[in-house]
This record gives structure tokens, C-alpha cells and sequence, in this order.
């Protein structure tokens, strides 16, 4: 078992802090909670703790990673910052909001990829926010799961994936909104959105006056699109797609459910039973739920999952792209 630290998350206890920080200064892996998941967090200036991300998470090595900051002004030490990169930092940050910006010199490889772009984004957590003020370090962090798992949302969860690849948990609780952050490529002329996420488009375009284009094809711009992902350890179906109705009712009594509805809106009674239906009153509880949905699914001898395909607005852009990641075979 990891060492995991419970910390207040309204005012995080200062010697559990400076344990975090010190490790991260010596090159040490700490898992920290933010608001949109729970994040693996190395010295983002020394490839060699970056490289420790990689091997713990067994995340491929194309995949860059966010540098995240406890002050806009310090993300101008890694990118360089756009007349449009400081107007979303004022409106969105503290905030699940990455902007992909030109990278620096000086950071290493293995954050970008090697790519001539650099991801950055400062949480609102108070944890992480103390975590990285103390540190005075950009902090790179994924998602701190098992590469392809669902991602964590609380320090459990973190634990039965890492266990001690990771140095050090702090356990602030549950994460609030539950997926992870909206990517935003500022490199060119336009806002592309690289990846849905816990800021809602609507949101950035109807606060900046200026449109959010979507990454057609965006697999080649964001290496991270590419890859199955946040797939639970049985199948996820999506209700209502082909073929599905047959599958679940092979597996009658045995299939858990998440979504809004009731399984009923979708299926027979006595297909999913009471206890494996996990429903949420809206689709900003049904994201802050999700990933610790599949988790307690899983683990509960549901032998197939159907999920409710929300609709594609707000922060249900967000929950269709996990979703859909995390059903394909
Ligand atoms: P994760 O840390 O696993 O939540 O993933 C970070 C996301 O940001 C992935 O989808 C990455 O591909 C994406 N990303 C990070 N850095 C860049 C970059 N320089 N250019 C484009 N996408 C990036
Ligand atoms: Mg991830």
C-alpha cells in the first residue's frame, strides 16, 4: 500500500503539504486531488520524474502530459502566452480549462511529447493549489489510474490502481466534477477543441463572444484521442445502440446501469436489477459520478454495464466522449 495522507480539503494541513512538495522537489511521485480527477504529479522540469509517470501509469510514451500552475503568471515560464491565452486564463482559471500554447525552452521532452506545444492549466482544488504553491514548480499530472482504467475521483481509487508506484495519496476527498479538464488548442487562428471536458463549450464561447471549433480529426492533433480509454474491467454498452437490447438480455439479473433514466426506459424489468442501477438527477451529477460508477460496478459482479447516452450539450459533450472511449471493444 501507498502512503495516503488524509487532508482537510477547505484548509489543507501545512506539514502534509511541504511531505507532498518535498517529494516532488526530490523527483518523487505524488498523487493529489483536483477538482476534475485525481492527478499523478511529478517535477515537470526533470524528465527523469516525468519519465516515473510514464512507467507508473504505463501510459505510451506519445501521450504528453498537462504542466499544471498555482498562478496564471507562472504558466509563462513554460508557454508562450497569446492577447487570447491570458483572456480564458482570467475568465476560467482557477478552473478545468487546458490551453495547448507554444512550448519554452527548457521543458523537457517527455511533458510534450516532443512536440513544439505545451499543455497548461491551474486547478482550483485547494489541495492541489497549496500542493503546487508550495512546491514552486510546474507539476506535470495525468490522471492517476492505470493507463486505459477508469480515471480516479477519489483516493481509493488511486490506490487499487497504483499502489506503491506512487510515493505518496493526499486524500482530499471526493473530485467535483468528475471528468477531466476541456483542452483547448490556441496554436492557430482559431479555439480548437482538442478534448471535451469539465469546462462546457457554450460556457467559453458565450463569455469570450468567439466560436470553439471542433477538432475534425482530432486524433492526429491531440495524441491522447487516439487511445481506448476509461474503459472499466467489463463491457460498457451504450443503451439504445444496435445489438444492444440482445446482449444485456443474455445477461439478465447481471447488468449494472448508469445514467439519468431508469434502466426501464430502456430495457425489461428484472434485466437490471435494483442494486447494480446507479442513476444521477442530472448530467452534471451523472459526470461527477461516472468514473466511480464503472469502478463499483466492476467490482460488483455486473457482468456488462449500459450506460445512458446523454445529449450533447454542456458537460454532456464531455460524458459522450468518455463514454463512447470507454465502450470500444
Ligand atoms: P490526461 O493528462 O491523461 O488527462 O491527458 C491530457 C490530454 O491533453 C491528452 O488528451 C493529451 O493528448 C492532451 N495534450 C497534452 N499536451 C498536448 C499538446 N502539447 N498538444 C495537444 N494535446 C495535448
Ligand atoms: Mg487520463
Amino acid at each position: 500500500m501507498p502512503r495516503i495522507l488524509k487532508v482537510d480539503p477547505w484548509n489543507p494541513e501545512e506539514e502534509f503539504i511541504e511531505e507532498g512538495a518535498a517529494l516532488l522537489r526530490a523527483g518523487r511521485l505524488v498523487a493529489f486531488p483536483t477538482e476534475t480527477v485525481y492527478g499523478l504529479g511529478a517535477n515537470g522540469l526533470d524528465g527523469r520524474a516525468v519519465g516515473r509517470i510514464f512507467s507508473a501509469k504505463g501510459r505510451p510514451g506519445d501521450n504528453p502530459l498537462i504542466l499544471h500552475f498555482s498562478a496564471p503568471e507562472e504558466a509563462e515560464g513554460a508557454a508562450i502566452l497569446t492577447e487570447r491565452a491570458r483572456c480564458l486564463m482570467d475568465l476560467f482559471w482557477p478552473g478545468p480549462l487546458t490551453l495547448v500554447l507554444p512550448v519554452r525552452e527548457g521543458i523537457p521532452p517527455e511533458v510534450t511529447a516532443g512536440l513544439s506545444t505545451v499543455a497548461v492549466r491551474m486547478p482550483s482544488h485547494p489541495v492541489a493549489l497549496a500542493l503546487l504553491a508550495r512546491t514552486g514548480l510546474p507539476v506535470a499530472a495525468p490522471s492517476a489510474n492505470s493507463s486505459g482504467r477508469p480515471s480516479p475521483t477519489d483516493a481509493a481509487s488511486v490506490a487499487s490502481d497504483l499502489g506503491d508506484r506512487v510515493d505518496l495519496i493526499l486524500d482530499g476527498g471526493s473530485s467535483s466534477v468528475g471528468v477531466e479538464s476541456t483542452v483547448l488548442d490556441l496554436t492557430g487562428p482559431d479555439m480548437i477543441l482538442l478534448r471535451p471536458g469539465g469546462c462546457p463549450v457554450e460556457e467559453i464561447e458565450a463569455r469570450t463572444g468567439e466560436r470553439v471549433l471542433l477538432a475534425g480529426g482530432s486524433t492526429n492533433r491531440s495524441p491522447g484521442t487516439r487511445y481506448r480509454h476509461y474503459a472499466p474491467l467489463v463491457p460498457l454498452l451504450i443503451a439504445g445502440d444496435e445489438g444492444v437490447r440482445e446482449r444485456v438480455s443474455a445477461h439478465r439479473g447481471r447488468v449494472g446501469w448508469i445514467g439519468m433514466a431508469s434502466p426501464e426506459t430502456f430495457f425489461a424489468p428484472g434485466i437490471v436489477p435494483d442494486e447494480y442501477a446507479i442513476r444521477f438527477s442530472n448530467p452534471e451529477n451523472y459526470a461527477r459520478g461516472l468514473f466511480s460508477a464503472l469502478r463499483t460496478l466492476e467490482a460488483s459482479g455486473a457482468r456488462l454495464i449500459a450506460a445512458e447516452w446523454p445529449e450533447e450539450k454542456g458537460i454532456g459533450r464531455a460524458l459522450r466522449d468518455r463514454l463512447y472511449r470507454a465502450s470500444r471493444e
